[in-house]
């Protein structure tokens, strides 16, 4: 059972491909209305952890839950059900689409069963209430102006804030980003990072797996470290910054 206020618990998750052990027994939980940065060098089991919590993979052993409920060996599009939704580390918008055809596209397959052929069975409706939905999405992350606008034609800041409105539209308890800010410019980290900042003074708690660590440091209420599969360190920016075994892990071949 988990106490109130966690809404993601990790409990001793582990998995192995063959002989490798990707991820080794980790725990670690997300409060609500936290921002918790997932960090490690390349290798280290960050983005196999994100596939355990989202449902892609099943773990070899160890728990997952979400608000006490067991996200288990559920598909993908169950555990977008108990509340979580997730941005990828590639855009994956349709560069000649436009932002409100790309977000209402995908927070129609996120919430279903992920076929393009369910598209076409819509009714006049449920489209109309899609289109309304996700423009109220497109509106909360700032981008109204961009709405009629090709995808392809916004900056990469501006399109991954596109793909977090994606996100969004299947009004999520926690929000998984993986490297949210990789290849933007200043600017726009500044503006990702205000976003994130507003979600979560929303009531929202946000997951991110990021390799800047200014971006990490400035933003993350809380900071888990993995190496080798294995946590190596867990807590606030500050302390992250200084701990003897993160910097060996990172400086150290
Ligand atoms: P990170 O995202 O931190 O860079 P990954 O989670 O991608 O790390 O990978 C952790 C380890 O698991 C690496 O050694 C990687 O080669 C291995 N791994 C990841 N996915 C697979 C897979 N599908 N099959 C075999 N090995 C994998
Ligand atoms: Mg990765």
């Amino acid at each position: 059972a988990s106490t109130p206020g966690v809404l993601l618990q990790v409990d001793n998750a582990r998995k192995q491909f063959g002989g490798v052990v990707a991820v080794n027994n980790v725990s670690f939980d997300v409060q609500a209305r936290e921002i918790v940065a997932l960090i490690g060098p390349n290798g280290a089991g960050k983005s196999t952890t994100f596939n355990l919590i989202t449902g892609v993979l099943p773990p070899t052993s160890g728990n997952i839950s979400v608000l006490g409920k067991a996200v288990g060996n559920a598909p993908p599009q169950d555990v977008v059900k108990l509340g979580i939704s997730r941005t990828f580390q590639h855009v994956k918008l349709v560069p000649d689409m436009t932002v409100l055809e790309n977000v209402a596209i995908g927070a129609h397959l996120r919430g279903h069963s992920g076929a393009i052929s369910s598209m076409f069975r819509l009714d006049r409706g449920d489209e109309a209430k899609l289109l309304a939905e996700a423009a109220r999405q497109i509106e909360r992350v700032g981008l109204g102006d961009q709405m009629h606008q090709l995808a392809g034609s916004l900056s990469l800041g501006q399109q991954r804030i596109v793909e977090i409105a994606r996100a969004l539209c299947v009004d999520p308890m926690l929000l998984l980003l993986d490297e949210p800010a990789a290849g933007l410019r200043h600017m726009e980290k500044q503006r990702l990072g205000a976003l994130l900042r507003d979600l979560r003074a929303g009531g929202m708690s946000v997951l991110l797996v990021e390799h800047d660590m200014g971006f990490v440091m400035d933003l993350a209420d809380r900071i888990v470290v993995l190496d080798f599969g294995t946590k190596i360190a867990e807590g606030t920016p500050a302390a992250i910054k200084t701990n003897p075994e993160v910097i060996k892990a990172y400086l150290g071949a």
